[in-house]
């Protein structure tokens, strides 16, 4: 079962206390945007084999949205992570780069 440490209330969340947010750190197309661009954002999604960076929301429990970066093949948590931030914090990406030293936000 998965268990993703709440950075919001600090709760070992199990994976029955959350919900799937899907993809983390998505850019929303404003106004003048083309067609094209906001299709993208509307509809495609990346969905990588290995180092995944998702939204969770703790439903639950504190209720609160979240951030998560972890590993889809091996189920490890690398860590979690406000909403608030558009990239993981350093130590999530130097724990992911000792496991994946190709990795690459987006890449
Ligand atoms: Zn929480």
């Amino acid at each position: 079962m998965l268990t993703l440490p709440c950075p919001c209330c600090g709760a070992d969340a199990a994976e029955i206390e959350l919900v799937p947010g899907g993809e983390a750190h998505l850019k929303r197309e404003g106004p003048g945007a083309s067609d094209e661009a906001v299709e993208r954002y509307l509809f495609e999604r990346e969905n990588p084999k290995g180092v995944v960076l998702e939204r969770w929301r703790h439903a639950y429990g504190c209720g609160k949205w979240f951030l998560a970066a972890r590993d889809s093949v091996t189920m490890e948590v690398y860590g979690t992570y406000p909403a608030q931030t558009h990239e993981p914090p350093q130590e999530i990406r130097d724990r992911i780069a000792r496991r994946h030293p190709d990795w690459a936000q987006g890449a």
